[in-house]
């Protein structure tokens, strides 16, 4: 059977990934399939590329400069992290903007004792980029918020039949993908199912859904449309319950741990 599993010892802990489910476990620590992170110290890195984004999702949080990190410094930051962490995330923004994207996947093909993934909203994924990620242990995690038109409505434009195509490539070169979604106000239970088909559909390992952020330019945070949705679908979503403990770099070179 294929194994899944990376292992590391960091710090003299053992420190486990699932590369399927995209989860980090600590031996002796308790896990909980809905939290990404199971550890007791930081044990993933995640680089946002550029805060530069085609969409303009109703709760971003990014600051929407058009600000990149050089391959230069990208790989700067991943060598000093590389034996302190089990797990790397390139995100945004939308990562994919960063007009030496390919050229630091590249560089992240060459390290197989770290989990990689990539945080995109799908837009400009390609036959290109698939084959650069197919056979390197990626995870594509794409944000997909219901249905064409709560998706469209969300995101601020049509691009609901663009993701599909990008499903449909992922799935073409046999890419461990997942979808993250946030519950925003008109999200509803017909989304959710909707999403639920498409996860069987384009063998998606990992539905995620995502409460909304405060601290996103969404005003109003309560949906009260899905007081009952985790509950009764608790056996096809995660949903996160705790904050990840990941260091954070922003495309400003701010170094912090996230939520
Ligand atoms: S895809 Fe992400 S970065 Fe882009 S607008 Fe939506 S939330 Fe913001």
């Amino acid at each position: 059977m294929e194994d899944t599993k990376l292992h590391k010892v960091i710090d003299g802990k053992n420190i486990f990934y699932d590369l399927k489910l995209d989860i980090i476990f600590e031996e002796f620590v308790d896990i909980c399939d809905n939290d990404r992170t199971n550890v007791t110290s930081p044990r993933d890195l995640c680089i946002e590329l550029t805060n530069s984004c085609n969409f303009l999702c109703k709760n971003c949080f990014s600051q929407k400069k058009a600000t990149f990190l050089s391959l230069n410094k990208t790989i700067e930051y991943i060598k000093y992290y590389e034996s302190k962490v089990i797990r790397m995330c390139l995100t945004g923004g939308e990562p994919l903007l960063n007009p030496e994207f390919r050229n630091i996947v590249g560089y992240l093909n060459k390290i197989s004792n770290m989990g990689k993934v990539i945080n995109t909203n799908g837009f400009y994924l390609d036959d290109t980029l698939c084959n650069l990620l197919k056979k390197n242990g990626w995870t594509v995690a794409v944000s997909l918020h219901g249905k064409s038109e709560t998706h469209n409505e969300y995101v601020g434009f049509d691009s609901y039949d663009r993701i599909i195509k990008s499903l449909t490539l992922l799935r073409k070169y046999s890419i461990n993908t997942h979808i993250y979604t946030v519950i925003h106000n008109d999200f509803e239970e017909n989304d959710i199912l909707h999403l639920i088909e498409l996860k069987k559909d384009f063998n998606i390992s990992d539905l995620r859904l995502i409460k909304i952020r405060e601290n996103g330019l969404y005003q109003n945070i309560n949906n009260n449309n899905l007081t009952q949705i985790p509950e009764n679908f608790a056996a096809s979503i995660f949903y996160k319950t705790k904050k990840s403990n990941t260091i954070f770099i922003s495309a400003e070179q701010e170094i912090r741990l996230s939520n």
